[in-house]
């Protein structure tokens, strides 16, 4: 996930420009850059490596204002990381800048015509195609060319843009990738992430997908993509300066695992009630509780891990068959469903292209949508009939935790509710249920106590080369996970299995450089766990 950060409006330093573009990086990046216009100019820097190396190449400049940028970070798919693919990308004739987040399926049949008609390519990304393309169409409006260009463009994207031909206008635009447009008081913002934006400003436009925003230092249009104008609200938004900081904590993700205690305190005390769980956003009748046939779950990573949680849970407690599939595959398959059954979508940011696309295909087939996010202005609260909302708080940290652990509770409170309004579960065994989920909190923490043993342990295990996860039952799925993070965070290759499956062939794998972890802890299947460890 790239980040695109772009202001429009008085003269503001370079320096607090390139500080709002440092809020996206923990969304991970390889190069990074920006472009300003100067004069009848770009200033152009860009390069391989960390904003700090792009801070120190425009040392020089760091106090000049300018009065329209687009930062970047890229995190490549197109073109290795290098100097010539990091963005902005430039037109033939240096008079517009792009800065793109996203995939542009059918570029090189693009890329092939503007050869063709004479556009010299500089980089061998997708996004480049895309400038030539606005240039090719620009007859003196910015926001008529971007217009006519994004036609041609098949995949996602989110694009800002600028033209020192119109320095009063920065163009961003949305499709499948988030872009976000904050309205300050001295300028205007586009950015991928609320993040960027929130030391100038709290006032957001959470674009739809397929908007254009047209802003300026002092208004804000937006356009669909036929270029008609649409009303667009602004919103406040609630996250707070210190949740988007590290708070003496050495990085984010550490940051995150110890707020679990705090969060799900503040799900179980907000959710659960005197008078037994209640679900607010659910927007659900019981009726429809009681009619529902089928649910399929849909999500992509880790929460589809949680996803795979939540199906143990509905089985066990509402007696209702469910599906789940991670969301680049729900959406190619031919489902069947009707209106009554559900799709639960889970989503930490509720941007996930996958699984907004699947959302998209179940609503036509009429099901009803009940969404798991932790972002309540994103798209998939706004699809969705039903939300249950997380609390977590944003997660900076490129490794999902908290969102985690606050989905798979959501879940579970949604499974209980569900299984007592169809009347399979009864109100006593809800009680008792919660009363144990408020045990929780203090597990965790007793967990978190333990940070300098753990930290001795992963000591000692990280010379091993690679990893198994071995888990069973409603384990499993934490096997799934366990070994997603580790490959994720420390790149050491990692599988999640079921421990029942070890002898149907993965036990050929076990020796001396493989490092095993097993989930046993004292439940039904614990004696069978225990029996697999190898
Ligand atoms: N596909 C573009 C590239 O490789 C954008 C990648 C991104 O979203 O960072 O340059």
């Amino acid at each position: 996930m790239c980040g695109i950060f772009g202001y429009i409006g008085k003269e503001t330093s370079l320096a607090l420009l390139i500080e709002g573009l440092s809020r996206l990086e923990y969304r991970g990046y390889d190069s990074c850059g920006l472009t300003a216009i100067r004069g009848g100019k770009f200033f152009l820097k860009k390069q391989q490596g960390k904003i700090y190396q792009l801070k120190s190449n425009v040392k020089g400049c760091l106090q000049e204002s300018f009065r329209a940028c687009i930062l970047h970070t890229r995190w490549a798919t197109h073109g290795r990381p290098s100097r010539a693919n990091a963005h902005p990308h430039l037109d033939c004739n240096k008079q517009i800048a792009i800065v793109h987040n996203g995939i542009i399926e059918n570029y090189l049949v693009l890329k092939e015509r503007l050869c063709k008609e004479g556009h010299r390519f500089l980089s061998d990304t997708d996004t480049e195609v895309i400038v030539h393309l606005i240039e090719k169409f620009y007859k003196g409006n910015l926001e008529e060319a971007v217009c006519k260009a994004i036609k041609h463009l098949k995949g996602a994207f989110a694009l800002g843009v600028i033209s020192f031909r119109e320095p009063d206008k920065l163009i961003g635009v949305r499709k499948g990738s988030p872009l976000i447009v904050g309205k300050g008081v001295q300028g205007n913002f586009i950015a991928s992430d609320v993040p960027a934006i929130l030391s100038f400003t709290r006032r957001v436009m959470y674009l739809r997908d397929e908007e254009i925003a047209v802003v300026r230092r002092d208004r804000i249009d937006v356009l669909n993509f036929k270029g008609e104008a649409i009303k667009h609200e602004t919103e406040e938004v609630r996250v707070k300066q210190q949740d988007v900081e590290k708070g003496g904590y050495e990085h984010f993700m550490l940051k995150e695992i110890f707020e679990q205690p705090h969060i799900l305190e503040k799900m179980l005390s907000l959710y659960c009630r005197e008078t037994g769980i209640v679900l607010p956003q659910l927007n659900f009748t019981e009726n429809f509780s009681k009619k529902i046939k089928k649910i399929y779950i849909t999500a992509c990573g880790t929460a589809y891990h949680a996803g795979l949680v939540g199906k143990y849970f509905l089985e066990k407690y509402c007696y209702i068959n469910s599906e789940i599939d991670v969301s680049s595959e729900f959406r190619y398959r031919k489902m069947h469903l009707t209106k009554d059954d559900l799709l639960i979508a889970i989503s930490q940011s509720g941007e996930t292209a996958d699984t907004l696309a699947a959302v998209r295909e179940a609503k036509k087939q009429g099901a009803k949508i009940l969404s798991v996010c932790n972002v309540l202005g994103s798209s998939l609260v706004k699809e969705s009939q039903g939300l249950l909302y997380t609390f977590a708080g944003p997660e900076i940290g490129v490794a999902s935790t908290k969102a985690y652990t606050a989905q798979i509770l959501s879940l579970y409170l949604f499974a209980l509710l569900l299984g007592t309004q169809k009347g399979v579960l009864r109100d006593r065994a809800s009680r008792e249920a919660v009363k144990e989920l408020k045990a929780i909190p203090a597990y965790q923490r007793d967990v978190l106590e333990k940070a300098s043993q753990v930290k001795r342990i992963a000591k000692r295990f990280s010379k091993f080369g690679c990893f198994l996860f071995l888990g069973r039952g409603i384990n499993y799925p934490s096997a799934l996970e366990g070994a997603l993070k580790l490959k994720e965070i420390s790149y050491i290759p990692a599988e999640g299995y079921p421990g029942g499956e070890m002898k149907h062939g993965p036990i050929a794998l076990i020796d001396e450089y493989r490092g095993v972890v097993c989930i046993a802890p004292k439940d039904n299947l614990h004696e069978k766990m225990v029996s697999n460890m190898p």
